[in-house]
């Protein structure tokens, strides 16, 4: 690439990506290979030895989203979750503290509850959008601050750079979940954050083809060995992306811009459409100026994202109802794909949360609005909330 620094959709379509050495094929090919000819004992040609250690298209995927990320190393995983795991067994040791979101992903809070809790790691949700109770819920031994910004589902917003400075002053690494915002309307490792999460099963790949995760550092982070502890549990603890997934996620960061501004104006229409509506309680968006973070929100965030939730008025029936009679919102789990898709988090995604501080309320309902035609998107909703 020339000298000019690239923009964001340059970046996504060129790098990692150049044209095949040998064919010239304009696409990284599907290195489907486990294992790398050696020209002599140790005499590796470009680096690779075993795929699981390192392969040609997942190192493809892994420079594309640190570029995007604007970071130091990029690292691709089997899932988010896998990503997650690895990154908490890198960061933190049995005996050390967590201080996570309140209302974080539920499988995220699965596993610091189920799993890194009985392992050893201490674990504090706390509200993020107050940072008297980030400032109180940090001790000295706290050696992560894992931020979720906009969380899953209640889009509730933290203020990166302020917690990280709180977080950095104890030498805790900070995490942030970018996984509803995406590299293209946020960039928290510019903020302040050391390392970013992505289940790039969402907006990263796109499509709703694939499942997979990732981590990419900073290039100035809190703690010298970031890189290398990661690079070290990724290899050791072995849950890599498999090439054709890599090759997925990378074919669908090419149109991760346009796809977040269509996104974007589709959400903003939905948005205007349920504050208006009758039945609907509350409307939880970043973008509205009555959302208790907005300002923190529009100082970080380019623009706020394609997902939405509101609550019924008529309670947990009537949520479940609307989530039954849409049509066009394909009732399922997951999110960020090009297809629009609606769930009732109490009871499917956030289910894992009941009975625990992070239960979601049961008249909510998930929105993850696509990039089909607006109108019929509105027609929709009309119809299920009729
Ligand atoms: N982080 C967020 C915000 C998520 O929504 C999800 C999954 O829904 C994950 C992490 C976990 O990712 P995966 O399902 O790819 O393991």
């Amino acid at each position: 690439m020339s000298e000019r620094n690239p923009g964001f959709s340059t970046r996504a379509i060129h790098a990692g990506q150049e044209p095949d050495a040998l064919t010239g094929a304009v696409v990284p090919p599907i290195h489907q290979v486990s294992t790398y000819k050696q020209d002599g004992v140790g005499g590796l040609r470009g680096g690779y030895e075993y795929s699981r250690s390192a392969n040609p298209t997942r190192t493809a995927l892994e420079e594309c989203l640190a570029a995007l990320e604007g970071g130091s190393r990029g690292f691709a995983f089997a899932s988010g979750l896998a990503a997650e795991d690895t990154l908490l067994r890198a960061v933190t040791t049995p005996g050390s503290h967590a201080v996570i979101p309140n209302d974080a992903y539920g499988g995220t809070y699965r596993l610091f509850a189920k799993v890194t809790h009985p392992w050893g790691l201490d674990y504090s949700p706390t509200d993020l959008g107050d940072l008297d109770a980030v400032r109180a819920a940090i001790r000295p031994e706290t050696s992560v601050v894992w931020i979720e910004t906009p969380t899953n589902p209640l889009l509730s917003i933290a203020d990166v750079a302020a917690i990280a400075e709180l977080a950095h002053a104890v030498g805790a690494v900070v995490v942030v979940d970018n996984t509803f915002a995406t590299p293209y309307l946020q960039s928290p490792l510019e903020l302040g954050a050391d390392v970013v999460v992505h289940s790039t099963t969402k907006y990263a790949g796109g499509h709703s083809d694939v499942v997979g995760g990732a981590l990419v550092t900073s290039t100035n982070p809190v703690r010298d060995d970031l890189d290398e502890r990661i690079a070290f549990h990724h290899n050791s603890m072995g849950a890599v992306a498999g090439p054709f997934d890599a090759w997925l996620v990378l074919r669908g960061l090419k149109t991760l811009a346009i796809r977040m501004e269509r996104h974007c104006d589709n959400a903003e229409r939905v948005v205007e459409m349920l504050q208006a509506h009758p039945r609907v309680g509350a409307v939880l968006y970043p973008g509205l100026a009555s959302h208790p973070n907005h300002e923190v929100a529009a100082k970080q965030m380019r623009r706020f994202g394609g997902m939405v939730s509101f609550r019924l008025r008529g309670g947990v029936e009537e949520a479940l109802t609307v989530c039954k009679r849409a049509e066009l919102f394909i009732l399922g789990e997951s999110l960020g794909g090009v297809e629009s898709l609606i769930e009732h988090p109490g009871q499917m995604t956030h289910a894992s949360a009941a009975g625990s501080l992070l239960e979601v309320p049961n008249d909510l309902v998930r929105l993850s609005v696509g990039i089909e035609d607006g109108d019929d998107l509105l027609a929709d909703l009309e119809q299920a909330l009729s």
